[in-house]
């Protein structure tokens, strides 16, 4: 006699009267999937019971921030943007599945373009389905933000973080690069192709240094990571960043090196900085391609007759950095304005904490050209000096994109209603970080790179508490690029297929770390996908699914409903195991073939009981289909939601916990558990 099991979660409902065994006869009365009608239920529904809401404080679940790239405008690659967001969302729908309280903004970044554009890309994250919390973030035309990113730069000067160079107000990094690499050690949760990325924006060179005669006297250290190949040296290249470059920019300098022949001339190459910082480096042409360039552009030998006595220099091992310090400003059109004051008495003055923000006037022009800049203005640049109240100029250049994203995606942990007292030093602060998962396009390690640096830099300062390994950021992705023949409109595309198609395929296509290659054929393959899931899960889902007030009675003798069941905990097994390892595209793929082996096994049953589904054999596809809802709900949330309600269940997917192995699908587990009495 076949165990009978009384189960702790209603899965049938009566049946409708004339209701066959076979479904066909439902779905023949035609159930459409119809994405941009329950897109935007699903979207509404969400939005009114606060599931993109950021948990508020006194929540007790582990907090978990996930950070996507800030909404852009952007003139390509739009596709490849967006897929950033996806893969983002499911993450923070995942970790929202397992119990987590999830910070999920998204920054939007004008770049001085115009706001309809930047809306625009906004417009598609939202259409898009990416539960992502709009509250949270800011504008780049926000004078909150003005305020905050004034206060900041005046709080680096006093500590003689940033400096004026030549052309920009820059952030003193170099000193930190040493400890920056060995704090690249610390990022045991970021995956290999993360660490790499800020390994190259690091830049790290390894080679010789030595100390070179010159015909001034001065001291001169130059670099090469041809130690083999010093002998060969035919020249002295200076990067224009180089602290002492003023010396030798103007003249022509000579100079020897220990194991060189011949005199080197001294150039300053703007070659040099993209490859070893901001350093001198030896010019080895027969060693170097990049070298062959600069040698082109010597001038001829003066024929000089000068001899330094012989050097013995050793070259001595050394380290050369790429990454140098960071330009923050511009003369451009737009951005917060640089809040100090030039007073011929009292020199550069900063504005008072009290009188931030600096505006722009009013009436600027965003449309870019002179008419914007902020230098031609008279009635901006003159003021009083704060000081001693003389006639002063402002400083005219305006931060650029780079500083407030170095910092604004600090102060998405603070509540909106606290940031006019605090951006910073939050508790919210201790709350947040370090953040659970950061997500980055490949071409967008730089930005997290400075990212890093800043929260580096806030800790020092004590504008942000301790972390333990000083990392922000726990974890890290790396997504690729989409690249297309042609342009990808990605609203006609939704519009077309639906979001639910649109993610799919961005997450299926290929892994989140490899480029994808966008073909049309793939798409159609996932809205494919998408409506056979809909015609053959929803009729069955609506009439067999649970109607919350009968407990299920399994029997599980079956062999081929073991099979299923087994099917399904493997399902359950495999999908958490890769989103957890964020493998998305292993994850669509597994819950793909679920949907294969639950048709499978109707089909074998409707062929074993002769057209007829008995009551248990429809229990366990409801059941096997309600698992695949779930599993599919980080991936596709509308299809999966609209599925699960559908099924009788009166409380959103979005808010439902993750099936585990005790509580997913109980007639499946029971199936299983007593395996062996087929
Ligand atoms: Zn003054």
């Amino acid at each position: 006699v076949p165990e009978v099991q009384a189960v702790g979660v209603a899965v049938t409902k009566e049946s409708p009267t004339n209701a066959s065994s076979s479904p066909a006869a439902t779905a023949a009365s035609g159930v459409l999937y119809d994405p941009a009608q329950v897109e935007a239920r699903w979207q509404e529904s969400w939005a009114r019971e606060h599931v993109v809401a950021v948990p508020p404080r006194e929540d007790p679940r582990q907090p978990a921030y996930v950070l996507a790239p800030s909404a852009r405008p952007l003139r390509g690659a739009r596709m490849g943007h967006l897929r950033g967001y996806v893969i983002a969302d499911v993450c923070a729908r995942f970790m929202r599945a397992r119990g987590r309280a999830v910070l999920f903004p998204v920054g939007c970044e004008s770049g001085g373009r115009p706001a309809v554009e930047l809306e625009r890309v906004r417009g598609q994250v939202e259409r898009l389905g990416c539960s992502c919390a709009w509250g949270r973030s800011s504008t780049s035309s926000d004078l909150e933000r003005f305020r905050w990113t004034q206060r900041l730069f005046l709080l680096m000067l006093e500590h003689d973080l940033v400096y004026r160079g030549e052309a920009h107000w820059s952030i003193r990094v170099a000193p930190q690069l040493r400890s920056i690499e060995h704090e690249l050690d610390h990022l045991s949760g970021w995956s290999s192709t993360a660490v790499d990325s800020q390994r190259s924006v690091l830049g790290r060179v390894d080679g010789v240094e030595v100390d070179a005669n010159t015909f001034d006297g001065a001291a001169l250290t130059v670099f090469t990571d041809h130690a083999d190949a010093i002998a060969d040296a035919e020249f002295i290249a200076i990067s224009p960043a180089h602290p002492d470059v003023d010396r030798w920019s103007s003249g022509s300098h000579l100079a020897t090196v220990a194991g060189v022949a011949g005199l080197l001339p001294i150039v300053v190459s703007s070659l040099v900085d993209a490859r070893y910082g901001p350093t001198a480096v030896l010019g080895i042409p027969k060693a170097d391609p990049a070298d062959r360039a600069i040698v082109q552009e010597l001038p001829a030998p003066s024929g000089a007759t000068w001899r330094a006595s012989k050097s013995s220099a050793v070259p001595t091992p050394a380290v050369r950095y790429r990454a140098h310090d960071l330009p923050i400003s511009h003369a451009g059109a737009f951005g917060a304005p640089i809040p100090l004051v030039r007073c011929t008495a009292c020199g550069t003055v900063p504005v008072p904490r009290e009188d931030l923000p600096v505006c722009v006037p009013d009436d600027l022009e965003i449309a870019g050209g002179e008419k914007s800049s902020l230098a031609a203005r008279d009635d901006f640049v003159e003021c009083a000096c704060p000081r001693c109240g003389g006639p002063a100029r402002r400083e005219a250049d305006r931060f650029d994109g780079r500083f407030d994203e170095m910092w604004t995606w600090l102060a998405f942990c603070v509540p909106s209603e606290h940031r006019s007292s605090k951006m910073l030093s939050d508790e919210a602060h201790r709350r947040w970080l370090p953040a659970e998962q950061v997500v980055f396009g490949a071409e967008e390690a730089r930005r997290v790179f400075e990212q890093r640096v800043m929260a580096k830099v806030l800790q020092d300062l004590g504008e942000l508490p301790e972390l333990s390994s000083r990392e922000p950021f726990a974890k890290a992705l790396v997504y690729e690029t989409v690249t297309a023949e042609g342009s990808l409109d990605p609203e006609a595309l939704i519009e077309d297929t639906g979001a639910d198609a649109l993610r799919l395929v961005l997450l299926y296509a290929a892994a989140p770390e490899r480029v994808l290659n966008w073909n049309d054929g793939a798409l159609r393959y996932c809205r494919g996908f998408l409506d056979k899931l809909y015609a053959y899960a929803e009729p069955r889902l609506r009439e067999w699914g649970p109607s919350g007030d009968r407990r299920a009675r399994i029997e599980t003798g079956a062999r081929l409903r073991r099979r299923l069941a087994n099917w399904c905990s493997v399902a359950l097994t495999k999908t958490t195991g890769h989103l957890e390892r964020l493998e998305m595209h292993r994850a669509a793929d597994d819950v793909i073939r679920l949907l294969a082996r639950i048709q499978d096994f109707e089909q074998r049953m409707l062929e074993r009981r002769q057209g007829e589904l008995e009551d248990e054999d429809r229990e366990a596809i409801v059941a096997a289909l309600l698992l695949l809802v779930q599993l599919l709900a980080p991936i596709t949330p509308h299809i999966a939601e609209e599925l699960w309600s559908v099924a009788g269940n009166a409380t959103l997917l979005s808010d439902a916990p993750w099936p585990e192995r005790q509580t997913r699908a109980p007639g499946l587990d029971a199936a299983l558990a007593n395996g062996g009495d087929a």
